[in-house]
């Protein structure tokens, strides 16, 4: 793994928590992404080095509203920046890591995403996270 590539937050309502971010960074997000297939709404802040993303979840059964009716508003993950997804899952379930995607999917931000069962990881959800080459 290479370092943190993002820590993601689960909001109730990505537009108010958006107007929140906004002061408390001191600038506005730099883009939200919809992604049906996970259910969510996002929006990504640059803090330095670091980013942020605020997850609201689209439909009841995504994994964002569980989050919430489970635990409440707060950290949802912590994603991490791998440079070949495919053999880091591999290399983590020799290890005894349960990884909820056999594949990696399509997540925001033009990444290939993967996720680690919390009950493997001291109850951390965590997120492989591989930039999607450029075609061009
Ligand atoms: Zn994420």
């Amino acid at each position: 793994m290479n370092k943190i590539e993002h820590i993601g937050i689960a909001v109730k309502n990505l537009e108010v928590s958006n107007e929140l971010y906004t002061k408390l960074f001191g600038k506005p997000c730099y883009k939200t992404e919809t992604v049906e297939s996970e259910g969510v709404k996002t929006s990504f802040f640059k803090v330095g080095n670091n980013k942020i993303e605020l997850l609201e979840a689209i439909t009841e059964d995504s994994p964002i509203a569980k989050f919430i009716n489970k635990k409440g508003e707060g950290i949802h993950h912590i994603a991490f920046d791998v440079t070949d997804i495919e053999s880091e899952i591999a290399r983590l379930k020799t290890e005894g890591f349960i990884v909820l995607n056999d594949k990696p999917k399509k997540g925001a931000d033009n990444k290939l995403v993967a996720f680690l069962h919390p009950k493997t990881t001291n109850g951390v959800l965590i997120e492989l996270c591989q930039e999607i080459p450029n075609k061009h």
